[in-house]
């Protein structure tokens, strides 16, 4: 690289630097700042184009084209060169610009006199700002160089627009950050909350995009990618030996903090003139506007890495840690990429709400926000880089969107919204104590679901009969390595004691499918729902189970123990297992330890299989649960976890009841115990139907009891009894608008 345009390239980076120390509004300094891009570059015009909202650019300011079209010529996104080089963050250089494809004339700038055009992205890890763009008269490509300083150019623009360097009138010229922006995500746990943005991982400010030594520059750089080595060799020696997946993600890591490539990159940016965590950006912008484009898995996820360590590279620059010493605003929201069961359930039940660019229904994060009943929007694409801590913000867990800087009118509607649920759960408290007893006199069972100690309150608070799930595998999930059996059975014993009584169906670890521990060997499954999971993971490595279950049996102490166990496919899984249950309390017995008071063995009902087992399960079995939310997929084949098909397929639909009603009837002639545990037991209609086809046990998140009590006070099940049966025989497929049709007639 030749000197001179080094030299140039720093000197225009700190005229550019100095530009914004001065004193002006944005529209100056944006003026300012093209005039001096287009006297460095020896080109007739240089504009800067800002996005307007997510899909238009606006001119904003220009050096050379018509003064008139600033604020006035606008672009969509992939519309013209400029649109095009917003579309694809790359940099489009022709020397010939009306022959290009997608050229677009625009007779309100002047610009056809102008050959040659050079373009580039202005953008800050992966958001886009806007373009940057040269134009001169002579026909010629801009070399190589030109290029690349024009990116680092870019790059300054980027960072000075970040801090707000360009606010003013019009909108182009609003602080970014500041308008209100709503996304459209995917539900993860139902509720509404509204509060203020809490970053998970707070964005690295970079305060100095400008280096004024190269070479201090260049040293910092040094020394922090050293330390980085330094911690990633670190990484490594401590899974040595343990996890060969995560060993194998640290290797690449290490592949890529010792890349040449890398950092001679970074190097040369520093040598144009930006400072050490500004080359570490744009090379970091570079690769995620590669990982847009990628469709190749393995590429992605090295992208990702690469991702992930200029992030750790701009925290030890900018010793800018997670914590930043920021202060938790009131009510806050939860907003990160993604975060893992642990961290989530530090921050507990201070949280009012999450908000995740990734993560899914069934991710461990999900589980946990549903344990702890705190409003999930998963799949909010780009909020982590809009979102700004202590941002007003809505989330909407029930239509899966969120409001960032919401306008009055629309926080207004929201709050009402709030208002109401909040009416209706206190009228919901007030029945707390009484009965879910229906008008003609009979009574169904109201358990909740639970997974972890701090759900135990809401046994109280929700006047729930006793817990009809407790997920044992939560306690699994938020740990680094396998619990010790001596702390199971002291949080066993712990959910006993808070229950006061109360019966508890503890089930036993329900891991794989989409519940991967993270300390278990991972196996590469096509179908996980149906692979190697729960019980089947429980009697192919029975060490864990058998540990499980001591823990289930010394945690009880002496009281009534329920166990259950989950994801039975036929007779023999169960007879094993509880084979198990039996040997280890005469194994217990023989220790001489305090045996439960009384031992309920049960199995879960998830795959239809396990309704035709013989009649000798039912009996032997001591209760069943209903898992409806397996039991479902698995009936109508229809993933639990995809979007596309999960709503698809309904309880109400009369094939799916009628397989109930079988069930029913079978646990009836063998006088098995039934109960309902999927998520479909929570929903007030379902609820009812499923009270009317006769399971007389409903287990349902806490939030839920009180409004299918509500509904269940105030019917009359053996009109819907009728209403149900008639319409299964008139060869519907869905009974749910006739039971609507005769609810609207009910006075409730
Ligand atoms: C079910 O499948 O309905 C169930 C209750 O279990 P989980 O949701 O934990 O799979
Ligand atoms: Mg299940």
């Amino acid at each position: 690289m030749p000197e001179r345009t080094e030299s140039e390239s720093r000197k225009l980076l700190r005229r550019l630097r100095d530009t914004m120390a001065e004193a002006g509004a944005g529209q100056e300094r944006l003026d300012r700042i093209t005039h001096l891009i287009a006297e460095s570059m020896q080109a007739e015009v240089c504009s800067i184009y800002l996005f307007r909202d997510d899909d238009t650019l606006e001119l904003c300011a220009t050096e050379g084209l018509k003064a008139e079209s600033v604020h006035k010529t606008r672009m969509k996104l992939g519309e013209g060169l400029v649109g095009r080089v917003a579309k694809s963050s790359t940099a489009i250089n022709t020397a010939n610009a009306p022959a290009e494809r997608g050229f677009r004339y625009m007779p309100e700038t002047g610009e056809e006199i102008f050959s040659s055009f050079l373009g580039v992205p202005i953008q800050r890890l992966g958001e886009k700002l806007g373009v940057l763009v040269v134009q001169s008269k002579e026909a010629r490509l801009f070399s190589d160089d030109e290029v690349y300083a024009l990116e680092v150019v870019a790059m300054v623009v980027a960072e000075m627009t970040e801090l707000g360097a360009f606010v003013g009138e019009g909108a182009a010229l609003s602080a970014l950050h500041q308008q209100p922006v709503l996304f459209r995500g995917g539900t993860g746990q139902e509720g509404t909350a509204e509060g203020h943005v809490w970053l998970h991982e707070p964005r690295v400010v970079v305060t100095n995009p400008v280096g004024d030594d190269p070479q201090k520059e260049v040293q910092r750089l040094g020394e922090a990618v050293d330390q980085l080595r330094l911690s990633v060799d670190a990484m490594l020696s401590m899974t040595e030996g343990q996890d060969k997946e995560q060993s194998q993600i640290l290797e690449a890591y290490r592949m890529f903090a010792n890349s040449r490539g890398w950092l001679r990159r970074m190097e040369e940016d520093i040598a144009r003139g930006l400072s050490a965590e500004a080359a570490v950006e744009k090379e970091q912008s570079a690769a995620r506007a590669r990982l847009e484009t990628v469709p190749d898995p393995y590429l992605r996820d090295r992208l990702h890495d690469l991702d992930d360590l200029s992030n750790r590279l701009l925290r030890i620059l900018t010793g800018q840690g997670s914590d930043t010493g920021a202060e938790m605003p009131d009510a806050p929201i939860l907003v990160a990429r993604n975060i893992g069961p642990a961290e989530l359930l530090d921050y507990g039940r201070k949280l009012r709400g999450i908000v995740l660019e990734e993560g899914s229904v069934g991710s461990h994060a999900a589980i946990v926000a549903r344990a702890l009943a705190i409003p999930l929007v998963i799949h909010a694409e780009r909020i982590t880089a809009e979102a700004l801590n202590g941002d007003h913000i809505l989330v909407d867990g029930d239509q899966g969107t969120v409001h960032l800087r919401p306008e009055e009118t629309v926080a207004g509607a929201f709050r009402e919204k709030i208002a109401m649920q909040a009416a209706a759960q206190s009228r919901y408290a007030s029945l707390r104590d009484l009965p879910a007893t229906t008008r003609c006199g009979t009574t169904i069972s109201l358990h909740m679901n639970a997974g972890l100690m701090g759900d135990l309150p809401s046994l109280a608070g929700s006047g729930a009969d006793g817990v009809g799930l407790f997920r044992t595998e939560l306690q699994f999930l938020i740990r680094t390595t396998v619990p010790k059996r001596s702390e199971l059975a002291a949080i066993y014993n712990n959910v006993l004691d808070a229950a006061k009584g109360k019966r508890v169906a503890f089930r036993t670890l329900d891991i794989g499918s989409d519940k991967v521990l993270p300390y278990m060997k991972r196996v590469d499954e096509p179908n996980p729902a149906m692979g190697w999971r729960a019980i089947r993971v429980g009697l192919d490595k029975p060490g864990i189970m058998r540990m499980q279950l001591q823990a289930l049996l010394r945690g009880a102490a002496g009281r009534p123990l329920t166990v259950m166990f989950p994801f039975v496919a036929e007779f023999d899984e169960f007879r094993i297992a509880r084979q198990m249950l039996l040997d280890e309390r005469e194994r217990e017995r023989q220790l001489g330890h305090k045996l439960p008071e009384t031992l309920e063995i049960g199995a879960m009902m998830e795959t239809p299989s396990l309704a035709y087992a013989p009649d000798a399960f039912f009996r032997m079995t001591d209760f069943i649960s209903i898992g409806g939310n397996d039991l479902k997929q698995f009936f109508f084949a229809a993933d639990r976890e995809n979007e596309q098909v999960r709503r698809r397929y309904d309880l109400l639909n009369t094939s799916f009841l009628r397989f109930i009603a079988n069930i029913v009837r079978r646990c009836e002639e063998n006088r098995t115990p039934l109960s309902f545990c999927g998520e479909d037991a929570g929903r007030p209609i379902e609820a009812l139907c499923l009270a009317a086809i006769g399971i007389a046990t409903l287990s349902m998140r806490p939030a839920s009891i009180g409004p299918v009590k509500h509904l269940i006070r105030n019917v009359d099940l053996s009109h819907l009894k009728e209403l149900i049966a008639t319409e299964c025989d008139a060869g519907n497929t869905n009974i749910r608008s006739a039971v609507m049709a005769w609810l609207s007639t009910q006075d409730i």
